[in-house]
């Protein structure tokens, strides 16, 4: 079997939402844009990379993370025929200027509509926005629709001081309404408990219902069940009163 059939013979599709990639190479953002601890990658003679941040090790990455190659014998090994592809949630820099987190979104984002295109059968790719800046967000999530083939974004669980209710974000929901797409909700800064709450709050207020075309998967959400017993009722009611996207 080639690396472009679907790795099962099952009438389903066995799809991996949650997995995060970044280009080989990275520009050097800091020395771009004159400030901030923008993540570099450090590549080790034995082949990984070590993601640096302001000098510091953050991580270590492994080729899968980059060549699509090896994430394709990753899915044959784990039987998965197609994988969702996102960025890791440190590039989402949600806290620099705003043009300048267009500027890295769109690197990002024009990165994995490539990768995408190579392996259409494959991945399908979830873009980043720069939220902070809601009119920009909307540009960029536009351009991912409608521009560059994406199926959707994958967003923090909050946007700086921002719960997903905040009303400055409304537009950006807005737009979410208009195309069907897939949400990753990536709760890198607020795992556990707190991005729970995050979560609950943003569910639990407004009017969702002009925004159920948006099919919502959550990442990283199992840790907050476990801290935050309470919070989780909250948002089980709150999805419980959402109403169906095949209701009349
Ligand atoms: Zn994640």
């Amino acid at each position: 079997m080639t690396t472009d059939e679907p790795a099962s013979a099952c009438r389903f599709l066995k799809i991996d939402l949650h997995t995060h990639i970044l280009p080989k190479h990275l520009p050097d953002f800091a020395k771009k844009f004159g400030y901030g601890e923008f993540i570099q990658l450090q590549h080790l003679e034995d082949g990984r990379v070590n993601m640096m941040q302001d000098g510091k090790h953050f991580r270590t990455i492994e080729c899968n993370c980059w060549d699509p190659q090896a994430r394709l014998r990753d899915c044959q090994r784990f039987q998965v025929d197609v994988q969702v592809l996102s960025t890791i949630p440190v590039m989402f820099n949600y806290a620099c200027k705003p043009e300048d987190t267009l500027i890295i979104s769109q690197y990002l984002n024009d990165h994995l509509a490539q990768v995408v295109a190579e392996q259409p059968r494959r991945f399908v790719g979830l873009g980043t926005l720069p939220m902070q800046a809601p009119a920009l967000a909307v540009q960029e999530l536009r351009r991912c629709m409608l521009e560059l083939g994406l199926k959707g974004v994958q967003i923090g669980s909050h946007v700086n001081a921002w719960n997903l209710d905040a009303p400055e974000l409304e537009p950006i929901w807005t737009v979410c309404s208009q195309v069907y797409l897939i949400g990753l909700i990536d709760s890198r800064i607020g795992r556990g408990g707190a991005g729970c709450r995050h979560l609950c709050s943003s569910m639990g207020h407004g009017d969702r219902r002009t925004h159920v075309q948006v099919l919502v998967s959550l990442a990283h959400w199992v840790r907050g069940i476990k801290d935050d017993n309470d919070h989780v009722l909250v948002l089980l009611e709150c999805l419980r009163k959402q109403p169906s996207p095949c209701a009349p």
